[in-house]
């Protein structure tokens, strides 16, 4: 654990137990892995509403552990964080609780609902793929599957397939091709690599636009990140992006969800701000304010998302996306990906 997380978690937990001492009533405690910037609008407009306080706790790493050391004892009632597996490791810990399904099943889609209600995810993030404007064709390339195919040898860049966002698509290879397939594809992959995999999704964007490889595979959101920054606009402007598998089953999609901690104390005032967020209202918020697409069906789409063009979703569950992790994790192995 590093020094600086936990100094942070130190005053982190100083500012929780300062927050309830003052109010008994009425707040809710979140964890959260997502920014600031990007939740603390919908809880300002939440207690607007409502009166409720919220106390967050925003960290980079360290949830997990956190809520095993505090146990019963924890303040946290929710917890916020990107990317199935994230959100399915807290919940296999035995460290959430299941909220009402039927509650939320007018807001949020039950592919992004775990079965029994111990998470759902509030934005989506698609899986894309990105490919050079100069030296790659349009609809050249336009499935996961295609990535495979050897005509693209030396032309691919990935990051390494121990992220959370790797394993979560090849997770999704294995539900739709079982193991053998995925495993294929991921050889397949690995083949027509033009460089050990390395770096974040934009790096491999960075790459494309100096010539490095031609085709990556990132997280849509990235995209509107790179527009943001002047030294990365270019780097966004080299490529064309593509929703895949359009013609078939649609693109893989992830989270960022929420989840309803298992000893939550404020657990009434929790549900009713999971509500909020799921409710028109907070969707709209959560969606402009960070380019992830709305996990709403019908909210409307930024002007950003609206250039890229509606797409059709892999309307696989996420649940079965969680359970192929492990599996995942152990193709990429076999087939030494990353060596
Ligand atoms: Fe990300």
């Amino acid at each position: 654990m590093c020094k600086q997380f936990v100094v942070f978690w130190v005053s982190a937990a100083i500012f929780l137990v300062s927050s309830v001492s003052v109010s008994q009533a009425g707040e809710v405690n979140v964890y959260s892995y997502r920014k600031p910037t990007l939740i603390d609008p919908m809880f300002a407009e939440f207690t607007k509403q409502t009166g409720i306080k919220i106390n967050s706790v925003y960290a980079k790493k360290g949830m997990l552990e956190k809520l095993q050391s505090e146990g019963r004892n924890s303040p946290a009632d929710l917890v916020f964080t990107v990317d199935i597996g994230r959100l399915s490791d807290i919940q296999k810990s035995g460290l959430t609780q299941s909220v009402d399904r039927a509650r939320f099943a007018v807001d949020i889609p039950d592919n992004y609902m775990e079965p029994k209600g111990h998470w759902f995810g509030l934005t989506t993030r698609a899986r894309i793929i990105v490919a050079s404007k100069e030296r790659v064709a349009p609809n050249a390339i336009s499935t996961y599957e295609d990535l495979a195919d050897p005509k693209w040898k030396g032309r691919i860049c990935t990051r390494s397939s121990k992220h959370p966002y790797m394993i979560a698509l090849t997770a999704s290879m294995i539900a739709h091709h079982g193991l053998a397939g995925a495993k294929t594809w991921l050889a397949g992959l690995r083949d027509n690599l033009a460089r050990k995999p390395q770096g974040n999704d934009r790096a491999q964007v960075k790459a494309i636009k100096e010539g490095i490889c031609d085709i990556a595979v990132i997280n849509h959101y990235y995209m509107a990140n790179m527009l943001m920054d002047p030294e990365q606009v270019p780097w966004a402007e080299a490529v064309n992006v593509i929703f895949p598998n359009q013609a078939g089953r649609g693109t893989h999609m992830n989270v960022s969800g929420v989840a309803l901690t298992k000893y939550a104390p404020n657990k009434d005032n929790a549900i009713k701000l999971m509500a909020f967020l799921a409710s028109d209202t907070g969707q709209e918020m959560y969606a402009q304010k960070n380019a992830e697409y709305p996990v709403k069906p019908g909210i409307a789409w930024s002007d950003l998302q609206k250039s890229w063009g509606s797409f059709k979703e892999d309307s696989l569950s996420l649940a079965v996306v969680a359970d192929n992790r492990t599996a995942a994790i152990k193709l990429a192995d076999e087939v030494s990906y990353n060596d």
